[in-house]
């Protein structure tokens, strides 16, 4: 049990302040995450600040054609938001791909960001583990590493971030609207979430004392031709093993434009511009889909555990690119791979 002290931030300036007063504190959201977290004595924040008053939960368009997230938009809000549902399919696809009903009712946009790994490691306060305690290990290297990372992985930490969301955000080229001491900047999704290095204590870009305001997705949805599979050990409340999340324009056979990104795989959203690039131009069809997962895996390494999953990603992959190109997504009410 730790001691804490709970408030309620009234604007974003004064959430602001409020964390810039304690840097120890943590703002609290939906609480889905942190809560666990300081359960396990993983996270010992001095104070909560309270965000899920503020008004921060419109969806709303944009001038350019886009739509405007606040952080405050609950998951399940989001995901059967009208909107999001006709323009942006694969971000609703993804959101129902993860937790649950109940879950995504309390977790909010910002906070699905903000998510911590779900390495065992990580949540054991008696094991090593860089990213919990730097310098201490990492557990997971020669330990139990079925669920971790094959891409962008370090000595240090072979973590993966866990949000479904978020690979359909990398895709579509999200930014993150934040707000902070100095002011307010605007992050490229690519550019928000970190690979481990040599600091995987730090799983994103934010600066100390900085908050989530809103997400904005530009105009481009892909909503004719997607598709997020996610591949797990149950069909519903388990995280990904791999997942890749698809978004094609086509005409006449041939791939005009490509997006590709993998969950579960990475310690973020991996998005391969090199495979989107060898799609386009080209026919929609397997050997063409096969030639983009070998590029995407090109540097893949497995620990032990996880080896499988290299093949796993390959033929996930190829099938997302499938049910994309052939306008037949995975459903995810039916979660049967077609
Ligand atoms: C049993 C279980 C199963 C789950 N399964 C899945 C799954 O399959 N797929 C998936 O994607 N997710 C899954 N999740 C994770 C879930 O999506 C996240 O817990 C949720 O999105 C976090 O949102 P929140 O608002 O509750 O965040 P909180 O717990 O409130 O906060 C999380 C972190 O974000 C910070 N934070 C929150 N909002 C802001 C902001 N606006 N600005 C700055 N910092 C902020 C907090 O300080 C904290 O550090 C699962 C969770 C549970 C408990």
């Amino acid at each position: 049990m730790i001691n804490f002290q709970y408030v309620r931030a009234n604007s974003i300036a004064d959430a602001v302040n409020l964390i810039a007063d304690d840097p120890a504190a943590k703002f609290v959201a939906g609480g889905t995450n942190l809560i666990d977290l300081m359960k396990m004595d993983v996270e010992q924040p001095t104070k909560l600040i309270d965000i899920s008053r503020l008004a921060l939960d419109k969806v709303e368009d944009t001038a350019e054609g886009g739509l405007r997230i606040g952080a405050m938009v609950r998951n399940s809000d989001l995901a059967y938001h009208p909107a999001v549902e006709a323009r942006y399919p694969v971000l609703s696809s993804a959101i129902r791909a993860g937790a649950s009903q109940q879950l995504r009712n309390m977790a909010s946009t910002g906070g699905n960001l903000l998510q911590r790994t779900r390495c065992a490691y990580f949540y054991d306060i008696a094991l090593p583990c860089n990213k919990r305690t730097p310098g201490s290990g990492c557990g997971a290297l020669a330990g139990h590493n079925r669920m971790h990372a094959i891409l962008g992985t370090s000595d240090a930490c072979i973590a993966v971030f866990p949000s479904d969301m978020c690979v359909a955000l990398a895709l579509l080229e999200a930014r993150v609207h934040v707000s902070g001491p100095n002011g307010a900047r605007t992050i490229a999704f690519d550019a928000f979430h970190r690979l481990p290095g040599e600091t995987p204590q730090r799983d994103n870009n934010l600066e100390p004392g900085e908050m989530i305001v809103a997400v904005e997705l530009p105009s481009a949805g892909f909503a004719s031709n997607y598709s997020y599979l996610k591949i797990r050990d149950r069909l519903s409340y388990a995280f990904a093993l791999v997942s890749v999340g698809v978004g094609l324009e086509i005409a006449d056979g041939r791939i005009k434009a490509a997006r590709l990104a993998l969950g579960g795989v990475a310690h973020k959203p991996w998005r391969d511009t090199r495979a989107e690039a060898a799609l386009a131009g080209q026919a929609a069809n397997e050997a063409v889909f096969r030639q983009a997962a070998d590029i995407v895996l090109r540097d893949a390494r497995g620990f032990g555990h996880n080896n499988f999953k290299i093949e796993l990603a390959r033929r996930a992959i190829i099938r997302a690119l499938t049910q994309a190109a052939n306008g037949t997504p995975q459903s995810q009410s039916n979660k049967k791979i077609a």
